[in-house]
């Protein structure tokens, strides 16, 4: 009899192994999208400042009304779980030739005010990646596009006193044919003007929405006091509000994921997590032609699992430092008294965009927000002022 257990143990054992390496594998089966690059390139704006162009997705020309990129990131999506390597990619900066290589969204070239135009560049993919796909780029340079190179070749004639003024990056799988023809996309620049690094600067974040009503108000007080935000949107709400969404990204305000459905992600599978991430995210893009980059976990709820689901997607995870309790209370003035009694330098607020009090409210905030002396600027924004973010972790704040 004891020996019967045993047995009976150990097929167990065997069939709940056997169960878990089935369920893994078909959790991988997810990837099937194919990878692509991820790019965007920071350019003069004549006149009007500086900005970074918005991320634009596999092989779409990037280029913006004959000025020139003199920065550049380049990142992946859908790279194959457990598929080792990255992007990896060099520029050649005018007056400063070849600069180091760097890799996977890591900003190289020269970002500001003064910076020289690029002259050429190189992209290759390391790792396992580089065995399994080719990547291809072209640079636009005295009004032309140049003819695609890839993996490691040199785009664009340097050292003649030339520039590059666009590129296109797109990716194929090794050895098949050379990518179609490229796509025309109308770029969106986030007019970095106008903040100053040494000023005080807060993040205003609305979630749930887009709503008509309440959305659109807040949007309209935003635009009138020159004032940027954030909107963690449910990709369900999207497609009943195309137009107001189209208005805010090209409007410069960031639309960043709050999950289709608001699920309480530890509770989801892997796989359902995936899908109402990725959801939102296409069709945010596909409305914008913007990919968002940041999440925030509906109510804030993230464990292990799910900070590796936004590892995936390479994206962080935004919490806040104010919490109104809108939502709670629905009460303008108590909204209005708890940002301002505690506002200070670096905080992300927390508001809902589908009540009406906080449309009301926000009509008094922004403005005392403003006069009080802060920039109200975007989470990307703020970050990129104060040390940066990265995938899979949570920032709730932004301090000097
Ligand atoms: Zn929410």
């Amino acid at each position: 009899m004891k020996k019967l257990n045993k047995i009976a143990k150990i097929v167990f054992i065997m069939l709940f192994t056997l169960f878990n390496i089935f369920t893994l594998k078909n959790s991988k089966a997810y990837a099937n999208e194919d990878l692509k690059a991820l790019y965007q390139a920071f350019f003069a704006l004549e006149g009007e400042g500086l900005g970074w162009s918005s991320e634009i997705e596999d092989n779409t020309k990037l280029y913006f009304n004959g000025n020139y990129p003199s920065a550049l990131k380049i990142g992946l999506i859908n790279q194959p779980e457990g598929m080792s390597g990255t992007v990896v990619y060099q520029v050649n900066l005018s007056g400063s030739g070849w600069l180091e290589s760097v890799e996977n969204r890591v900003e190289t070239g020269a970002a500001d005010l003064n910076a020289a135009p690029l002259e050429a560049i190189k992209i290759w993919l390391s790792g396992e990646l580089a065995n399994n796909y080719d990547i291809y780029y072209k640079v636009l340079q005295d009004g032309e596009f140049s003819a695609w190179v890839k993996n490691g070749e040199v785009a664009g004639r340097f050292g003649e006193g030339t520039h590059i003024s666009g590129l296109v990056v797109a990716i194929t799988k090794k050895d098949a044919q050379a990518p179609n023809e490229s796509k025309e996309l109308e770029i969106n620049i986030k007019k970095e003007q106008g903040i100053d690094p040494n000023k005080a600067m807060i993040a205003l974040t609305f979630d749930d929405g887009p709503n008509a009503q309440v959305t659109s108000h807040i949007v309209t007080v935003l635009e009138q006091n020159k004032a940027k935000a954030t909107f963690f949107m449910l990709g369900s709400n999207v497609s009943k509000n195309v137009s107001l969404v189209q208005r805010m990204a090209a409007d410069g305000f960031e639309l960043a994921n709050h999950t289709w459905n608001h699920k309480y992600l530890p509770k989801t599978s892997v796989n359902e997590r995936r899908n109402i991430i990725s959801m939102t995210n296409d069709i945010i893009f596909n409305t914008t032609g913007i990919r968002p980059s940041l999440i925030r976990a509906p109510y804030g709820a993230v464990d292990e699992s799910t900070y590796a689901t936004f590892r995936e997607f390479n994206m962080p995870n935004i919490l806040w430092s104010i919490d109104t309790l809108d939502w709670k209370h629905k009460n303008a003035q108590t909204t209005i008294d708890t940002v301002l009694n505690n506002v200070k330098d670096g905080d992300i607020i927390l508001m809902h965009d589908i009540y009406t009090a906080t449309a009301q409210a926000s009509s008094s905030i922004i403005p005392e927000l403003i006069k009080r002396g802060y920039q109200l600027v975007t989470v990307s924004e703020l970050a990129s002022f104060r040390g940066g973010m990265q995938a899979g972790k949570s920032y709730g704040s932004f301090r000097k």
